[in-house]
């Protein structure tokens, strides 16, 4: 029998996300944070950077000319609050093309048809490619080999836990709650909210094993706290924060009985989204995992 689509996939994904956190090893970075212009520099001229404010063009673009590759990346971020040279999403938009530049399939696809790839990057396309470009770049500023360790010595994260490891990275808060969520071993998830429906969320282990295995997708938010924090305001224009309580039904699919959970909301400005981050007790869902032995 073929391999369903959906695995083939997940299969891809995985494999781009285990290429970035090779690539950040193979570099020698043994702590956080990971520098994509210092990865892209140290390709012997392979890699021509280029940097400007391309407005809502596209985020990233990457092309090959005679041998060499140009990557563009869109600073129009940069206005907003940063660390470090670059804000955070940018930092990504370069590592998500460094994706397309690294992974087989795409650089041959970038040689061979000679078109470039434009990108929009953190999470944004549905595209295969770019998921998959998006993994290498998570893979890649928070490898688990540096990330995990941090992630699991807690084991009731906060939002403040995740800011914290999200600064140390220099990545933002949106990546960083989307690698806890794949790299917990608590129950806990990520979903990202746009025009009051679910656009996507990750799910984690400890959830998944209980029966609640996938985030919700293109559905409107149903529970009363979530949706009482976006309409304050429904843009999402400024940095704002909420917390709330609600059912695990309410935003992932799956068969159980009714879990509690704690949510914690954030509005985004720079990408006008709100992120739900969820968490259970591990005994609300103990009982389903007894019932699986
Ligand atoms: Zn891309």
């Amino acid at each position: 029998m073929p391999e369903p689509l959906w695995k083939s996939r997940q299969v891809a994904r995985n494999a781009a996300l285990a290429k970035g956190e090779e690539i950040a090893k193979m570099s020698g970075f043994a702590t956080g944070p990971v520098d994509p212009f210092k990865i892209a520099e140290s390709e012997c001229g392979q890699i021509h950077l280029e940097g400007d404010d391309f407005r809502d063009a596209f985020d990233g673009r990457l092309s090959y000319h005679d041998g060499r590759f140009l990557l563009i990346y869109n600073t129009r971020y940069n206005v907003w609050a940063r660390n470090g040279a670059h804000h955070p999403k940018v930092r990504f938009t370069v590592a998500h093309e460094l994706g397309h530049y690294f992974l087989d399939r795409h650089r041959e696809f970038l040689v061979n048809r000679r078109l470039p790839i434009e990108s929009f990057t953190e999470f944004e396309s549905q595209h295969e490619v770019e998921r998959q470009a998006d993994g290498f770049a998570a893979g890649l500023l928070m490898p688990g080999y540096l990330v995990s360790p941090i992630i699991n010595s807690d084991a009731e994260a906060t939002v403040e836990s995740i800011k914290l490891a999200a600064d140390r990275f220099d990545v933002s808060l949106t990546s960083m709650m989307v690698r806890w969520a794949q790299l917990s071993h608590f129950p806990c998830a990520t979903l990202c909210i746009r025009d009051a429906r679910i656009q996507w969320g990750f799910v984690s282990d400890a959830f998944r094993s209980c029966g609640l295995w996938k985030a919700k997708r293109a559905v409107a938010i149903s529970g009363w706290d979530a949706r009482a924090f976006l309409a304050e305001d429904s843009s999402c224009g400024t940095f704002r924060e909420g917390s709330g309580t609600g059912w695990a039904a309410d935003w992932l699919e799956g068969e159980s009985d009714p879990v509690d959970v704690q949510e914690s909301y954030l509005a985004i400005p720079y990408s006008r989204c709100m992120l739900v981050f969820l968490t259970a007790e591990e005994s609300a869902l103990a009982k389903y995992r007894e019932d699986d032995d």
